[in-house]
């Protein structure tokens, strides 16, 4: 290694480091930010994927090849299958979240990801874009993912109902206009999530926030607060509830519950990967 890639390493690792503390990470020397560092720098071998293998070696995950399932055109058919479903869902009109949309937010990843992230539904920016997790809130999702030692790219993301929730409908160029999405448009749409995750078969999911909890478990009686931290089952798929980011956003003091909660995940994905 160049003496400028290690003074890059170095100071990738630093940024990690004060990630993890920001995070209220108290064990921060068993984590492994050296290796998360050279993955977002991609400055050891850039003709190859060592910086990502290093990452995933580092959590005990073996590299992704051999996390393919066994048969390639499975892969290819999880793609169009997620491709099918989301072109019929561009002209859904099933529930009233149909009518004040800009965009169908199907969500995005990859399409045979081990780990999934289930929101609430799409907000001003996703709504304009017809991306998941790409304001504020999702910028820290993606701060989550990545301390993690995953891309975006790895996971998958989606949302509890596709289309923007409004107060007033009307006014899709409004900000402040969210709201949460009612039991009648959750349950209109959630057999479109349900059939996100039969398709992708993630092996742990992440549900973030209460709304996402009710949804998917509209007989849970917990608060996300009383929730969160414990393992739920989804789909037959374990599921981590923790808070939505919007909720770290307001309150920082909440990071380090997050942190614990996605710690638990990983320590669950690296224990079926052995
Ligand atoms: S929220 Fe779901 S069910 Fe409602 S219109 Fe959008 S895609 Fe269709």
């Amino acid at each position: 290694m160049k003496q400028s890639q290690f003074l890059e390493l170095l100071r990738l690792t630093k940024i990690s480091l004060s990630e993890y503390i920001n995070w209220g990470e108290e064990e921060v020397f068993k984590m492994p930010f050296a290796a998360i560092a050279a993955k977002r720098a991609d400055i050891l071998k850039p003709e190859t994927d060592i910086a990502a293998e290093n990452c995933l070696a580092a959590k005990n995950i073996p590299p992704k090849e051999l996390r393919q399932k066994e048969n390639p055109a499975e892969n290819l058919n999880q793609e169009k299958q997620l491709e099918d479903l989301k072109n019929k869902l561009n002209s859904c009109r099933e529930c009233p979240l149909g009518a004040g949309r800009l965009n169908c937010v199907f969500g995005e990843g990859n399409p045979n990801a081990d780990l999934m992230f289930i929101g609430e539904g799409p907000g001003f920016d996703e709504d304009h874009s017809g991306l998941p997790f790409i304001g504020k809130a999702g910028q820290l999702l993606t701060k989550i993912i990545e301390a993690m030692g995953f891309s975006r790219a790895e996971v998958y993301i989606a949302n509890i109902v596709k289309c923007h929730p409004m107060k007033e409908p009307s006014q899709p160029e409004s900000r402040g206009n969210d709201r949460p999405p009612s039991e009648l448009e959750i349950e209109t749409c959630k057999k479109y999530l349900d059939m996100q995750i039969d398709i992708v078969k993630p092996k742990a999911i992440a549900a973030l926030g209460a709304s996402a909890l009710k949804g998917l478990f509209p007989k849970e009686e917990k608060t996300i607060s009383q929730a969160r931290g414990a393992w739920l089952k989804y789909r037959g798929v374990a599921l981590m509830p923790t808070y939505h980011p919007a909720a770290l956003l307001r309150n920082p003091e909440l990071k380090k519950p997050v942190w614990q909660d996605m710690k638990a995940v990983i320590k669950f994905l690296q224990g079926i990967a052995k």
